[in-house]
């Protein structure tokens, strides 16, 4: 299938390890000319060998720490260096640190808002005025099932998740009228090094061995397993594609049946 991506440039945040680089290497497959960053100048040049070998495509990487907004500013700069524009832009990052809140300072409520909202309104508000001008851009947030379903132990994640569904929605609105789409991709129980971590902690916790809770997590979704970073990202290339231009302001969750609502 055709999906209209082929030279599109596409920037996706946070992208040297698990969810952002599958979500790279998808764009990279359908001949997009691809920017990744992470901080560590080392995992991008790995990153960037394996893509070349894979799929002949040599992104663009920038060393980019979502928290500060002068590494948002100068990434973006270097994109529009060498590409001229940022077609799609995918807003991807590191999950915020777990914890209960009563286990939660200040700083950690300020690191998890610069990171998680903050990262993706700026780098909306860069991309978005060359995308009205090329009447042509999808905007595409990696969320969590916790926008759905609050997750134990994820205090950060659940309340400022529901900060970037609500102005992605609103953005949405406004941009529309541009044919400029945003939407957010929801990955469920998705093996990563997050979800390694995260199973670690819950093996503290309840004094097992995180290959027993990693088991415990994948029987907890209906598919019986947990999903692959490719599968989250296949969703974010539909959502930039051609066939996905009537679809905005929506969140698409990808758990395999995990989260329990309608809605
Ligand atoms: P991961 O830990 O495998 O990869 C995170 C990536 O973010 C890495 O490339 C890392 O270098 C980068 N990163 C971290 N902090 C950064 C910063 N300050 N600046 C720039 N880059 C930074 O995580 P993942 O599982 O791929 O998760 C991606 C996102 O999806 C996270 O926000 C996570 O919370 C969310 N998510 C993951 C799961 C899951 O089960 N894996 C489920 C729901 C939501």
């Amino acid at each position: 299938m055709n999906l209209g991506l082929k030279r599109k440039t596409a920037l996706i945040t946070a992208s040297s390890k698990g969810i952002g680089k599958a979500v790279a290497e998808a764009f990279a497959s359908e001949g997009c000319n691809v920017a990744i960053c992470s901080r560590t100048k080392i995992d991008l040049i790995e990153v960037s060998e394996e893509m070349r070998e894979k799929y002949d495509v040599v992104p663009l990487w920038c060393i980019c720490d979502l928290n500060k907004s002068s590494d948002i500013q100068t990434t973006f700069e270097a994109v529009i260096k060498e590409y001229g524009s940022v077609d799609i832009l995918v807003n991807n990052c590191g999950g915020p640190v777990p914890g209960y809140f009563l286990e939660l300072d200040e700083n950690d409520w300020n690191h998890a808002y610069e990171q998680v909202l903050m990262s993706v309104v700026r780098f909306s508000k860069l991309v978005i005025p060359q995308m009205v001008k090329n009447k042509w851009g999808r905007i595409i947030n990696i969320t969590s099932i916790s926008v759905k379903q609050p997750v134990d132990n994820l205090m950060l994640s659940n309340s400022l998740r529901a900060g970037v569904t609500g102005f992605a929605k609103s953005l949405s609105n406004e941009v529309a009228k541009h044919n400029i789409t945003v939407n957010n991709v929801a990955p469920g129980l998705t093996l990563t090094n997050r979800l390694y971590e995260l199973a670690v902690i819950e093996a503290k916790e309840k004094s097992k061995s995180h290959e027993e809770i990693l088991v415990e997590m994948a029987k907890r979704v209906p598919i019986n397993r947990l999903g692959r970073p490719e599968e989250i990202a296949s969703v974010a290339l539909f959502l930039a594609s051609k066939q996905a231009s009537f679809v905005t302001g929506n969140t698409i969750q990808v758990d395999g049946g995990f989260t329990k609502g309608l809605f």
